[in-house]
């Protein structure tokens, strides 16, 4: 079975907003094993939304449209639709009555403009809304299906699941997507091809597409098929032999971040650890805590923006910072070994550099960044350029932090001591 997704609505045609709803639904549906043939994308003119209808459905059995199912005149996808497929539009008097006391319980009566929500497709079927007012729509034509969801994605994402996914899935056949996700830091896109193209190259069945992405790159390999214990043994087989072509700088194999990875290392080793940041502003801190439990590991950190703070919170010699400067290996490995003893944690992370775009020197550059890793035997530094703007750079620089906190554990099990020198994307 094959779909295509219409997104309806003008905003979706201006710089300001993007069409994150027919992601979500390509995610489902390919689950359900369904392909996503084609998207279309048309702003809200009766005639546009009424012809990206009439050229889906001629390519395809099912289409999935999000959007203008609003009470506003520019939400026109049903009336667009019911005269595409001929059908009249009746007012339903329970739909209606709904809306009524949606609007009732919030305290308010009903606009007129919301009837025109209440007004339903001949022989179309009614997905229930419990988070907004508009119904979806399941309408079958000449062994066609269109389905028209409403467009603010909470509401849409709840009304796929429950009311859409269970009508598809006896519809969808047997075939499904099978999935994995590699992550690697610490490599550059061509030797990451280079030393699995070998491998994936003997999996003719399994799509494989290599994705750089700041500070990582991604292996996302895809098969459909209809014997699922085989396509999750051919997966399985790949993702091992491609793990040994990369050793430990793959981080994942199935979509995790690296602070989440970090978070789990943590876990495992019993470790906290404590930030002192320069040129990352806090990032560092910022990523270890978006995961949730980060409670249990990360004790805390500081942004030393300025000299003196770097002295005053975590004891680096205002010398050393004279002599060496404040983007030195130096000062990065007093900057982590001083937050480790103030703040009492198993590790400190000290990170200072040039992120630009002034500030540049030939012999320390823009992208130049320091980081260190301290523990309770000392600490240890990498020296690392990144390429790019400001953003990138300090992003850049978290991801490195958050490997080498990765590979700290790594090396702690295997004793093998030796660390990526270039991150580039
Ligand atoms: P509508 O059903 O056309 O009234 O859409 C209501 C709201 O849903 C819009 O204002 C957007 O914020 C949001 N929305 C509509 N279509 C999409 C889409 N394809 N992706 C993400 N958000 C959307
Ligand atoms: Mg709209």
């Amino acid at each position: 079975m094959q779909a295509e997704i219409i997104a309806v609505g003008s905003e979706l045609l201006t710089p300001d907003r993007i069409d994150t709803n027919s992601l979500f639904l390509t995610q489902r549906l390919n689950h359900l094993g369904i392909a996503v043939a084609r998207k279309t994308l048309v702003g809200d003119q009766h005639d546009h939304v009424r012809d990206a209808f009439r050229s889906a459905l001629d390519r395809c059995d099912l289409v999935v449209a999000s959007g203008g199912l609003g009470p506003t005149l520019d939400d026109l996808t049903r009336e667009a639709v019911a005269e595409l497929l001929g059908r009249k539009l009746v007012l339903n008097s329970s739909v209606l009555q709904n809306i009524e006391a949606r609007f009732r319980r919030l305290g308010r009566s009903m606009p007129e403009v919301n009837k025109r929500q209440a007004m339903v497709p001949e022989g179309a079927e009614l997905l229930e809304n419990p988070r907004g007012t508009a119904p979806g729509l399941w309408l079958e034509s000449a062994g066609r299906i269109v389905v028209l969801l409403p467009g603010p994605p909470h509401e849409l994402k709840a009304m796929f699941t429950e009311k859409v996914e269970p009508r598809l899935e006896p519809m969808a056949g047997a075939t499904r997507l099978f999935y994995r996700e590699m992550r690697t830091a610490g490599l550059t896109e061509s030797e990451v091809e280079q030393r699995t193209a070998p491998i994936y190259t003997q999996y003719p069945d399994v799509q494989t597409t290599i994705l750089a992405a700041p500070g990582e790159i991604q292996l996302h390999l895809r098969a459909w098929s209809s014997n699922h214990p085989a396509a999750e043994r051919m997966l399985d087989e790949m993702i091992e032999r491609i793990g040994f072509a990369l050793g430990e700088n793959v981080f994942t194999s199935n979509g995790q971040t690296l602070e989440e990875i970090v978070a789990r290392e943590m876990a495992i080793n019993q470790a906290t650890v404590a930030t002192a940041e320069s040129c990352t502003g806090g990032l560092l801190a910022e990523r270890l805590t978006r995961v949730p439990g980060s409670s249990s590991y990360f004790r805390g950190g500081v942004v030393c923006y300025s000299n003196d703070l770097k002295t005053a919170w975590t004891d680096v010699p205002a010398e050393l910072i004279e002599s060496k400067g404040a983007v030195s290996p130096e000062v990065a490995q007093a900057l982590a070994q001083g937050i480790r003893r103030r703040i009492g944690a198993t590790l400190g992370i000290g990170i200072t550099g040039i992120a630009g775009p002034s500030g540049g020197s030939p012999e320390k550059p823009i992208g130049l960044v320091y980081i260190a890793l301290a523990d309770a035997n000392g600490s240890r530094d990498r020296a690392l350029r990144f390429p790019g703007d400001r953003e990138r750079i300090r992003w850049h620089a978290s991801q490195a932090a958050l490997d080498m906190l990765r590979r700290y554990f790594i090396y702690a099990r295997h004793g093998k001591p030796s660390w990526p020198t270039v991150v580039q994307s």
